[in-house]
């Protein structure tokens, strides 16, 4: 593990490496151990192999089968299964996300909890023992999982559409020659599109600073129904959308909008959405980090 501020390990004191320790450097290091532990259970002291094993396996993930038998259990108390046509032996959990897994399905249902909540990962690190660096790596596999789920979305009937934008981290900004940062909305913003039926919602990256006609089509024609309404702002970049998916389009000038109550303002469903991906949670600084 890199020795630097972000990922050293939550258990570490500075009396660590010291051969012999004070009464209050010891009773602070076993305080530390106990919560460890607490936050880093076992698989077998979480009872989820007794939660997993109420579910019966609908065949071999092996070959498909449905013919197989009981087979004992693993050591975390996890049941087993034998093949009858194949002879692999397997689980409940092979051949998915949390085959192999070292952390409790417990650990990863708080941390997802934590990830989506407006927290940053030094918060979250640091509440839950865990290196910097871990917490990035926990948020890394959630995304991973996520890949393409938005894939098969499709909106129809009355579709809002907006952007928003997230700033780009400190270190990837951009600046004017005379060394300012540029003013507002500029390549250093990663311009977020957002549309939402009442339903489903599909958020996608637009690219850097204002959108184009190109790349609101792009990253929308196969989510969009054709012609479904459009309810959105004055947005040149949607033109091309709008033509293309032959939508209706529903405009309203989002300035004059300012300062009407929620419960009038016709964009309120979409303003929303763009409110709760901006909010100050870890996943938005996951995204700003790629
Ligand atoms: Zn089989």
């Amino acid at each position: 593990m890199k020795e630097n501020i972000y990922s050293r390990s939550r258990r570490r004191t500075p009396w660590t490496d010291k051969t012999s320790v004070t009464p209050l450097e010891s009773f602070l290091d076993n305080h530390a151990a106990e919560e460890y532990s607490h936050r880093h259970p076992h698989i077998s002291d979480t009872r989820e192999s007794e939660f997993l094993n109420t579910f019966e396996p609908s065949g071999c993930p092996y070959c498909g089968k449905e013919r197989y038998k009981r087979f004992g259990y693993l050591r975390t108390g996890l049941r087993r299964y034998r093949c009858l046509e194949c002879g692999k032996t397997f689980t409940i959990l092979t051949g998915t996300l949390f085959e192999n897994h070292k952390q409790p399905i417990s650990e990863w249902i708080d941390t997802c909890l934590e990830l989506f909540s407006e927290q940053s990962f030094e918060a979250i690190s640091k509440a839950n023992r865990k290196a910097y660096n871990t917490t990035r790596y926990w948020i890394d596999k959630i995304f991973l999982a996520l890949r393409g789920t938005q894939d098969g979305i499709m909106l129809s009937g009355n579709v809002y559409l907006d952007e928003t934008y997230l700033k780009v981290i400190k270190r990837d900004v951009e600046r004017r020659s005379d060394g300012k940062e540029y003013r507002g909305i500029s390549r250093n913003q990663i311009c977020i599109g957002i549309a939402y039926d009442g339903i489903h919602v599909y958020c996608c990256i637009l690219g850097h600073g204002k959108p184009s006609q190109k790349s609101v089509f792009e990253r929308f024609k196969d989510h969009i129904a054709l012609g479904s309404t459009l309810i959105h702002d004055k947005e040149k970049a949607h033109k091309k959308l709008v033509q293309e998916l032959e939508l209706k389009s529903m405009e309203y000038d989002s300035k004059g909008l300012k300062g009407v109550p929620d419960s009038e303002n016709p964009l309120d469903p979409i303003n929303r959405r763009c409110y709760e991906l901006q909010r100050p949670h870890a996943a938005a600084s996951w995204l700003q980090q790629r």
